[in-house]
């Protein structure tokens, strides 16, 4: 990688409530040679893979996952939470700490067979990463591959993703 994805990360103190430490990509986002170096750096760790799909989850995932997929001549994939895609959707419920959440994608996203890539910002606790691997089998894709900006390591999301290709810009 050319540059130093770490320095445009912006930790943000009690975001969204207390006690949580927010890792911030806006400023990946908003800087030109950041929002290029990423997409690079996204693209080399998806070297020699076959992908004609790459899903994203809502929303800090569709800006990457976007410019990945049409740099890989794949399509895109929104997943969102319940009751924001207008066509017909499969549903996967996942684990919160304190309840439960839920994630939809679209029932003629995905064809049988096709690779699919997966890609977020953060990997936290794996609970959005393995629900969207949920959907996706549900739908006959093969995952390639999990690609994250960042894993926060502390929380163990990798865990959950034992059997999956997990790459991730930089681990904290
Ligand atoms: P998980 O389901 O616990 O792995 O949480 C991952 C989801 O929460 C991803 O969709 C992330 O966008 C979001 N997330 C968790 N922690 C952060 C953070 O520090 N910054 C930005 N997004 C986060």
């Amino acid at each position: 990688m050319s540059f130093d994805i770490t320095s445009y990360i912006r930790d943000i103190h009690d975001f969204p409530k207390d006690g949580i430490l927010f890792k911030d990509i806006t400023p990946v986002l908003s800087n030109p040679k950041a929002l290029t170096g990423t997409v690079e750096a996204l693209l080399k760790m998806a070297e020699g893979l076959k992908v004609d799909k790459v899903v994203a989850m809502e929303s800090r995932g569709f800006m990457f996952g976007t410019l990945l997929a049409a740099r890989l001549g794949a399509g895109f994939v929104p997943v969102r939470k319940p009751g924001k895609l207008p066509f017909s959707t499969l549903k996967e419920e996942y684990a919160l700490e304190y309840g439960t959440d839920a994630l939809e994608m679209h029932t003629d996203a995905i064809q049988e067979g096709d690779h699919v890539l997966i890609h977020d910002d953060v990997l936290a606790t794996g609970g959005t990463a393995e629900a969207t691997v949920k959907l996706v089998e549900r739908a006959g894709g093969k995952v390639v591959q999990l690609s994250f900006l960042m894993d926060l390591l502390f929380l163990n999301g990798r865990d959950r993703l034992q059997e999956y290709e997990v790459k991730s810009l930089v681990s904290y």
